[in-house]
């Protein structure tokens, strides 16, 4: 079965009773919630400036609270899962005296949107956090975090009600305060996400153009792996170099700007580089070389090929012979990283396209690219993703099944015929080895205020 989601209701009477009983039995006067995402597909194109396909979930995080008249700023969490202490006192930020990072790391999120809202000085007030965003799972509790509080801190005193500055105040927070250098897709989903749509939004021009989700024919399902590998944040910061090389090797501001010939003209790789001009050689690769075939590029008559150095051994069976043509350049490591991006901001278009268009086959076949890539070329999955993955693709009815997020666990997005949802689950709980929990994802409204009366 699916997880039960707490309703909205619920979680703010959860957090109005949480705030009468620590604040001398006080009604909480202004309410703000921010939701969650799921990303489709596009996964780790934002900070390369190229486009994603998320949704806001019904699963939010809400802030309750009351100004007060003294300088002091204290907000409890509710979250079992944050560090101790659960209630802090932080310091209203000024000009001069900016706010900083510090302990518990949960408030880091709150001190930085504080340093960074737009409309400053503050009022002193109290605050509660509640929230049916399981943290540290890949659904950005982190993102629906900082917005609700922006949100709940716009009540307080106003700024322009800009909403792509407001996304970008929060992208901010997360950078300077929590020490995540994430794109921008989590804060702005979260700012604009629409009932019954995802968005496919362009990460360099910040526009987004919604994409209807409405057919009660099919069904978003999330699995959570409930698995968090300790190198992730590690290896997103190692993922986002490896990107800024590759883009500044192939003198682009960013890869969103350099195309497949870019990269392959620019390839050395610490391996060689084929060129078969037989096309029939494909089929003899694929015993091998299967899964990776389909992500590498191609033109009508002559194959290009990037050969990972594991491979070597197995080609020259083929008696395959290194073209002198290619010029050094990239590394093998850094190729396929721009390679995973560059493939991904393609697919991204693609996918968007095929769903307007109910080609749900298609959008299907182009998540498992994506997953493939994430695999192979970027790196960033997990044997229990992949598991999960694998699981899913196994029942009838499904249409496609990735890893979304920044990877090393965290969940998977399948897309299914409805009536599939029983046995896709249950094939999923059968195979996997881990607990997962499943969410069936509902295209949601974005941040709001809430009306406490
Ligand atoms: P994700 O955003 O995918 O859930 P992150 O690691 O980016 O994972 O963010 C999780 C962190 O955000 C938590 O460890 C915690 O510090 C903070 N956080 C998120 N939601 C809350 C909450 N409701 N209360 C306190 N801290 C939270
Ligand atoms: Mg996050």
């Amino acid at each position: 079965m699916a997880s039960l989601v707490p309703s909205l209701g619920q979680l703010v009477s959860d957090a109005t009773c949480l705030f009468k009983k620590l604040f001398n039995d006080e009604a909480p006067k202004i309410a703000a919630c921010a939701p969650g995402r799921v990303n489709l597909i596009g996964d780790h194109t934002d900070y390369n400036q190229g486009y994603v396909l998320p949704m806001a979930l019904s699963l939010v995080t809400v802030v309750v609270g009351s100004a007060s008249s003294g300088q002091e700023a204290i907000i409890v969490t509710a979250s079992e899962l944050a560090d101790e202490p659960k209630k802090v006192d932080l310091s209203l930020p000024n000009e001069g005296f900016p706010s900083f990072p510090g302990l518990p790391h949960w408030a880091n999120y709150l001190r930085g949107i504080m340093h960074h809202y737009r409309a400053l000085p503050l009022p002193g007030f109290r605050a509660v956090v509640v929230s049916s965003v399981p943290l540290g799972s890949g659904l950005s509790s982190s993102a629906s975090l900082e917005v609700a509080f922006y949100t709940f801190l716009q009540q307080l005193r106003p700024d322009d009600g800009d909403k792509v500055a407001k996304a970008i105040a929060c992208q901010q927070a997360e950078h300077t305060h929590a020490g995540v250098p994430c794109g921008i897709m989590d804060q702005l989903v979260s700012v604009l996400g629409m009932e019954g749509h995802a968005l496919l939004i362009d990460c360099r021009s910040l526009e987004s153009i919604p994409v209807p989700l409405s057919d009660p024919g099919l069904v978003f399902l999330i699995t959570n792996s409930n698995v968090k590998h300790s190198l992730a944040s590690s290896e997103y910061a190692l993922r986002r170099g490896q990107c800024e090389k590759a883009a500044s090797i192939l003198g682009k501001p960013s890869l969103r700007d350099a195309t497949v010939n870019d990269l392959e003209d620019s390839h050395s790789g610490h391996g060689p580089t084929m060129k078969i001009s037989d096309p029939s050689m494909i089929s003899k690769w694929e015993d091998f070389h299967y899964s990776r075939v389909s992500t590498y590029s191609y033109c009508s008559t002559l194959f290009v090929f990037p050969v990972p150095a594991w491979h070597c051994n197995k080609l020259t069976l083929y008696s395959l012979s290194p073209s002198q043509e290619s010029r050094a350049q990239l590394d093998d490591v850094t190729y396929r990283r721009a390679s995973h991006v560059i493939g991904e901001i393609c697919r991204t278009l693609k996918a968007a396209e095929s769903f307007k268009n109910g080609s749900f086959q298609e959008f299907g076949k182009i998540m498992v690219e994506s997953h493939n890539s994430l695999r192979d070329l970027y790196e960033v999955s997990c044997k229990d993703l992949d598991d999960l993955v694998c699981a899913a693709m196994e029942v009838e009815g499904v249409f496609g099944s990735r890893m979304t997020g920044g990877g090393f666990g965290g969940c998977t997005i399948t897309l299914l015929k409805a009536d599939a949802i029983h046995r896709t689950i249950q094939n999923i709980q059968e195979r996997y080895s881990g607990t997962p929990t499943f969410y069936i994802a509902t295209p949601s409204e974005g941040a709001r205020v809430l009306n406490l009366s």
